[in-house]
C-alpha cells in the first residue's frame, strides 16, 4: 500500500478535533498555543493526572471516544544531562510506552494526520556536522542519552512503518535542543538554557560572586525558540508529506561559554564564572542541517538573543510556579 504518495497535504480541517498529547509540557504548550492562534476551535489535551499515556487501555479509550482527525505527539518523558544518564531506564522506557499506546491507539481509530515530535539526540554521536537528516543510523549514539535517542528512534520507525503497511500520512519531525516559557528549571533535571537562567538570575537576587556550570563549556549547541518549533509543526503537517523525518532548527550553534555569556549579559550578572569539568560535556557537537525544513518553505524567527530575553521575563514572572 502506498496511498501516502498520493496524498496532498494542505490547510488542515480548524474545527476537527485535534488532539496534542503533552500539551503541559515545553513543546506541546506551545503547540497548543499556535493552534490557537492559528484558529483551531476543537483543541484536546489531558493532563497527566486524567489520562496516563503509560496506560494502554485509558489510551485506546480516550481516543476510541474523542476520535481525533489530528494528533501532534509531544508528550515524552525528557531531561537534561545528567537526568538522562542517571536515570537510563525511565527515559528508554516510559518514552517507549508512551509513544506505542498512542501511536497504536491513533491508527486503530484512524487519525488522518499525525506528527511525531522526536529530538536532535537521535543522531550518531560523532555524525557529520550540520547534521542531516540522512546521518540517522550511520554510526553509535551519545552515550549519555541513548536510552532516549533510542526510544525516539524506535518512534520514527513505527510512524514509517505506518505510512508503509496502512498508507497513513504521518510524518515525524526532530527539533533542535528548546527553550522558552514553561520550560522545566530543576538544577538537577533542566537542560542547559532553562539551568543558566536560573543559575545565574539566582546569583543575582542573592548576590553572590561565583557561578558554577557544567563541564568544559566547549561543546557546541543549537536552541530553538519552543514558539518557532510550534510553527514548523503546523507548518509541515500542512506542506510535508515524506516518509523521512525533517530537522527543526535555526541552523546556527554557539558554545555552551557562549550560551552562558549571553545569559549572564540578559539577567545583569556581573560576577565570576568557573566550569565544573567532573560534570559531563555529551557529544561535542549538535547543529541541524535545515535546509530541508528551508526547501518546504519555513525559517525561524525568534533570534536567541531576543528569544533569551523574553524567557528569562517570563520566568521572573512566573518564579512562584515554575517546574523546579
Ligand atoms: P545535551 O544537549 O543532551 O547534552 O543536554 P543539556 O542541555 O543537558 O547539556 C548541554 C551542555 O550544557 C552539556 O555540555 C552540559 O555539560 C552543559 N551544561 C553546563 N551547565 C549545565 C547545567 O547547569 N545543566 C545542564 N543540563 N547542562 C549544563
Amino acid at each position: 500500500m502506498s496511498e501516502t504518495t498520493s496524498f496532498q497535504p494542505g490547510p488542515l480541517d480548524r474545527q476537527a478535533p485535534f488532539y496534542i498529547a503533552g500539551h503541559r509540557g515545553l513543546a506541546g504548550s506551545a503547540v497548543w498555543r499556535h493552534l490557537e492562534y492559528s484558529g483551531f476551535t476543537n483543541l484536546v489535551g489531558r493532563r497527566s493526572a486524567d489520562l496516563d499515556l503509560r496506560d494502554r487501555d485509558a489510551v485506546f479509550q480516550f481516543f476510541s471516544e474523542i476520535r481525533p482527525q489530528y494528533t501532534v505527539l509531544a508528550a515524552a518523558k525528557v531531561g537534561g544531562i545528567l537526568a538522562n544518564s542517571t536515570y537510563p531506564v525511565d527515559f528508554i522506557s516510559e518514552n517507549l510506552r508512551i509513544q506505542t499506546n498512542v501511536l497504536d491507539a491513533a491508527l486503530a481509530t484512524g487519525v488522518e494526520r499525525l506528527l511525531f515530535l522526536g529530538s536532535s539526540c537521535i543522531y550518531p554521536k560523532f555524525a557529520p556536522q550540520p547534521i542531516t537528516e540522512d546521518s540517522l543510523l550511520t554510526g553509535a549514539l551519545e552515550p549519555t542519552n541513548d536510552a532516549y535517542a533510542i526510544a525516539k528512534i524506535a518512534g520514527i520507525m513505527q510512524v514509517q512503518a505506518v505510512r508503509r503497511q496502512y498508507g497513513l500520512p504521518w510524518i515525524s519531525a526532530m527539533p533542535t535542543n528548546l527553550y522558552g516559557p514553561g520550560d522545566n528549571f530543576s538544577p538537577q533535571g533542566s537542560h542547559v538554557l532553562p539551568a543558566l537562567i536560573r543559575r545565574y538570575e539566582n546569583a543575582v537576587v542573592t548576590g553572590a560572586e561565583r557561578v558554577v556550570n557544567w563541564g568544559s563549556g566547549s561543546p557546541r549547541r543549537e536552541f530553538l525558540h519552543v514558539d518557532d518549533m510550534a510553527a514548523a509543526c503546523l507548518h509541515l503537517l500542512e506542506t510535508y508529506n515524506g516518509h523521512e523525518q525533517v530537522n527543526v532548527g535555526t541552523g546556527t550553534d554557539i558554545t555552551i561559554r557562549e550560551l552562558a555569556n549571553v545569559v549572564a549579559d540578559a539577567v545583569g550578572y556581573q560576577g565570576v564564572t568557573e566550569w565544573d569539568t567532573s560534570k559531563p560535556d555529551g557529544t561535542p557537537q549538535k547543529l541541524l542541517d535545515v535546509s530541508k525544513l528551508e526547501s518546504e518553505g519555513w525559517k525561524a524567527k525568534i533570534s536567541l538573543a531576543e528569544g533569551i530575553a523574553s524567557t528569562v521575563h517570563w520566568y521572573r514572572d512566573n518564579f512562584e510556579s515554575v517546574r523546579a
